[in-house]
């Protein structure tokens, strides 16, 4: 992508830009923003993140930790007002996606005070595109607004392609289960079952077009994700929305310092597993030849589906290293058929519960398969270390994330098998997939050899040089001079 600069005009050197970053509750959110945020100092930006008492509270410890290390990154805790209908401040959760988004957007008016009270106003604000309430406070004080969009890029493409040519996806019809996404670089068919299935209330609407408008009136976006993965998507969601798109990932890979590794998201919570006795068990463990099993911050199963899980680990034969939810193993049942399932598997399986650095495990040379939920997150972390997947989508953008990765890039096994309707997952999936993925044979071989590949395209992308690396000197440079991104866009005769 060409991106004119900012010419210098005339000394003094200018200071620093500044950041505020403005993310979403929840660990699938936070966590990217926070690496985004070490990613702007370690490259000379200063950097505030804002957030509400129970958010910041949370992130004591990276704010301890940009302390030690004298990084200009603070973590700014906003009043939170209580809200008309009593509902408490502190109180946003996760379980109720709609609530937590409609929440936050109380923090307009704190976030608005904060700006007007800084002695420089800042530079640029980078918020989570689901709060668009962050686009009328940036435009009320006069600053240019990123929306960070924690998804794959195909992903963001195929929702703004749907939504620009009007696709109907919620229009009952059952017969044509599966439609076309028109104006994607390569054919892309959907199933209008697993598209949206519950954002389809009025309440949900109204949300979805306000983030649509803050997309719309931003001036440009960043994303966790790279040009050698998603290029091509890069470039066609830069030519749809007519402004800067900034692959900057994968952020994490900036993450070198290993407390910062070791202590990533929820690790401060008691619920947080000995990490030590996880990398002792792997250290054991063959080169590449254990599959890790864990589900993201936010899915939780029933024990039943626990079970099934358990057995088709089991009946697979392969090492493995599952996580659970404490809040998963809740009923005295579970505990004990989990125990149990140790029991039988001893020597080659573990099962942890609670909260692990995902980015150790992954990172760990034992570690030859990841079964994951394709949270954006997880995939790309485990593309990053050159780990293939199983792919078992839950909700959200997951189930476009899956096509992603099994049809497009062709690193992951999808657990329920070919495209059709999304079926309950049983012990017979699993063992299957997990088989497959972690199998000999040429088409198992091929998977290996090319995940390998997106792995060090993702480190070279980030390291002096890499593509990542020149999209955030060219951010950084637009700002420092200008406070604005005049930067040309791609046009593609593909989009
Ligand atoms: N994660 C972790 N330890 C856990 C579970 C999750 O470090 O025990 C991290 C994981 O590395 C990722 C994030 O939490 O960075 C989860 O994000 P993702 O997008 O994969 O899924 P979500 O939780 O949003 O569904």
């Amino acid at each position: 992508t060409e991106k004119s600069m900012i010419l210098a005009s005339s000394a003094p050197p200018p200071p620093p830009p500044q950041f505020v970053l403005v993310p979403l509750i929840g660990q699938g959110h936070t966590i990217p923003m926070v690496d985004l945020a070490y990613l702007l100092v370690e490259r000379g930006a200063r950097v505030s993140l804002v957030t509400t008492p129970v958010n910041a509270a949370r992130l004591q410890g990276v704010a301890d930790r940009a302390r030690r290390a004298t990084l200009p990154l603070e973590i700014v805790e906003l009043p939170f007002p209580p809200a008309d209908d009593g509902l408490s401040p502190g109180s946003a959760n996760v379980d109720n996606f709609l609530r937590l988004f409609l929440d936050l957007y109380r923090l307009a008016g704190p976030l608005e005070a904060y700006l007007r009270a800084l002695p420089r106003r800042p530079n640029c604000i980078i918020s989570d595109s689901c709060n668009p309430w962050t686009a009328r406070v940036a435009r009320s004080v006069g600053v240019p607004r990123l929306f960070f969009h924690v998804a794959s890029c195909f992903y963001s493409l195929c929702k703004l392609k749907a939504a620009t040519h009007g696709l109907l996806l919620h229009d009952g019809n059952k017969d044509d289960a599966y439609v076309e996404v028109p104006g994607m670089p390569v054919r892309v068919e959907v199933s209008k079952d697993t598209w949206s299935s519950s954002y389809t209330t009025p309440e949900w609407e109204a949300f979805v077009e306000d983030a649509r408008e803050g997309m719309r009136t931003a001036d440009g976006a960043v994303l966790n994700t790279f040009l050698g993965l998603e290029g091509q998507f890069v470039k066609c969601f830069e030519a749809a929305l007519g402004k800067p798109v900034w692959a900057l990932g994968p952020f994490f890979l900036n993450n070198r310092d290993e407390e910062a590794v070791a202590t990533r998201g929820d690790k401060d919570k008691p619920s947080a597993v000995d990490q030590d006795a996880v990398t002792a068990w792997l250290d054991a463990m063959d080169e590449s030849a254990v599959t890790y099993v864990s589900f993201g911050s936010l899915v939780r199963m029933p024990p039943e589906q626990l079970y099934e899980v358990g057995h088709g680990l089991e009946d697979s034969g392969k090492p493995f290293l599952w996580v659970v939810k404490e809040s998963e193993t809740a009923s005295p049942e579970a505990r004990e058929w989990l125990q149990a399932l140790e029991a039988r598997t001893a020597g080659r399986g573990l099962v942890v519960r609670g909260w692990v650095s995902q980015l150790a495990i992954l990172s760990h040379r034992a570690i030859g398969g990841f079964v994951t939920h394709c949270g954006w997150n997880s995939l790309l972390e485990s593309v990053a270390h050159g780990v293939p997947v199983v792919t078992w989508p839950h909700f959200g953008d997951q189930f476009l994330n899956e096509q992603l990765v099994v049809e497009v890039l062709g690193v992951g096994v999808p657990v329920r098998g070919a495209a059709g309707p999304v079926v309950p997952v049983v012990r017979e999936h699993v063992e299957r997939a997990v088989s497959e993925l972690m199998g000999g044979g040429a088409v198992a071989h091929e998977r290996r050899r090319k995940c390998k590949e997106f792995g060090e395209r993702a480190h070279r992308a980030v390291a002096k040089g890499g593509s990542s690396h020149e999209n955030l000197t060219q951010l950084l440079h637009s700002f420092v001079r200008s406070g604005s991104t005049e930067q040309q866009t791609t046009q593609d005769r593909n989009c």
